[in-house]
């Protein structure tokens, strides 16, 4: 079956399809010659991902699914939330994002935060949502330089180092976006033997 993933990301989509083995052969816009730069005009991440997967679903009457993430400060009110990319401006800047953050929770004690991740799968002609949350906390100083984002100023839940001190793998393991596709590929397994 071909689905296809609302991304131009390489990384993320083969990521994905080195879980979901030969069952299931996902692809990106550009392989179904999709160039439209799909305009995220929601106000939740939910809305966002449903923007992206139904758009495909309608033009292209293809299986879907679009993924949308968001870094929610408690303290904020979960800020920046939906706007995480551009926080800073519209470069979208991790530095600069990182920098508001910091000013922001200056002095601050509660620094809770956490990721959270939507997908929305178009499926047989039905919307489901998946969801993947890390709870963590924001640092006080950026500490390491792998992963991207928000990463040097998050440490999550039970860790003593930021996300962005971890490999990919040990952060796959507990990040949003793990958690979230993980619950996509089990759906799409059990639905796809039950045929
Ligand atoms: P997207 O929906 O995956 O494009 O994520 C939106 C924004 O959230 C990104 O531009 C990053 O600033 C932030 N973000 C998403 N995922 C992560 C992550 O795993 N670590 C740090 N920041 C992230």
């Amino acid at each position: 079956m071909k689905l296809v993933f609302a991304t131009n990301n390489c990384n993320k989509l083969k990521e994905l399809q080195s879980n979901l083995g030969d069952t299931i052969d996902v692809v990106s816009l550009k392989d179904i010659g999709c160039n439209v730069d799909i305009p995220e005009t929601g106000s939740t991440l939910e809305e966002n991902a449903y923007i992206k997967s139904s758009y495909v679903y309608n033009h292209y009457g293809l299986n879907c699914f679009a993924d949308d993430t968001g870094f929610e400060i408690d303290s904020l009110n979960g800020v920046p939330g939906v706007y995480s990319a551009r926080y800073a401006g519209e470069n979208k800047n991790s530095d600069d994002n990182m920098k508001k953050v910091l000013q922001k929770l200056k002095g601050q004690k509660n620094r809770d935060a956490q990721f959270r991740t939507i997908i929305s799968l178009w499926f047989e002609g039905k919307e489901k949502l998946f969801e993947g949350i890390v709870r963590g906390t924001v640092m006080t100083e950026k500490h390491g330089d792998g992963g991207f984002g928000y990463d040097p100023i998050f440490m999550p839940e039970g860790y003593n180092c930021s996300f962005a001190e971890m490999s990919l793998r040990e952060k796959n393991a507990i990040s949003h976006r793990g958690i979230a596709v993980r619950k996509l590929i089990d759906f799409l397994l059990r639905n796809i033997s039950d045929d």
